[in-house]
């Protein structure tokens, strides 16, 4: 997905938008209390509201009680987030978002390239998203890639995405 450059138009908010259509009565979203500011803006224009998750003590990753504590029926989504390369415990939320009914979004933006086990992170959250936006370490200036296990999901993302992300003919010259 390329999409023009405007702050927001990136994967997580095609994610966001679709999941909050599949589950309108959910408005949560759980991310780390530390993570990249474009995650608070993309639940923000979602028009959903962000839950902080404390950390593990030494790590970027959520604190598994803290996670815990911190979903319920209200809960959308949850964010592991493989900051930094470090590899997060997505089985971990896994098993919490499926115990409370919500979904498991991947932030493998920083993480391209990262191997759980010898497979890519990415892979075993509902969804998973990797940017390859500027400042990334794998760049291509803008843009991002969006997954989904699920064929149906995966349908319901690239909807999303032709609804919401404009085209720009400039933006993908550049
Ligand atoms: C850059 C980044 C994002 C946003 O991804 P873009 O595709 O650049 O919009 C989300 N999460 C983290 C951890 C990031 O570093």
């Amino acid at each position: 997905i390329s999409y023009n450059g405007q702050w927001g138009y990136h994967p997580l908010l095609i994610a966001l938008t679709t999941l909050h259509e599949l589950q309108p009565q959910r408005r949560r979203v759980v991310v780390p209390a530390f993570t990249c500011p474009l995650v608070a803006i993309a639940v923000h224009q979602a028009g959903l509201e962000l839950q902080l998750c404390d950390l593990k003590p030494g790590h970027y990753d959520m604190d598994p009680a803290a996670l815990r504590a911190a979903c319920d029926e209200r809960t959308l989504a949850i964010i592991p987030t493989h900051l930094a390369g470090r590899v997060a415990d997505v089985d971990d939320a896994m098993a919490v978002a499926r115990d409370v009914g919500a979904y498991v979004i991947e932030d493998a933006a920083q993480a391209l390239g990262a191997r759980d086990n010898g497979i890519s992170v990415g892979l075993r959250g509902d969804i998973g998203f990797f940017s390859l936006a500027a400042g990334k370490g794998l760049s291509i200036y803008e843009g991002g890639l969006l997954l989904a296990r699920d064929p149906a999901l995966r349908e319901q993302l690239s909807h999303t995405a032709a609804r919401i992300v404009p085209n720009s003919f400039g933006w993908e010259c550049k």
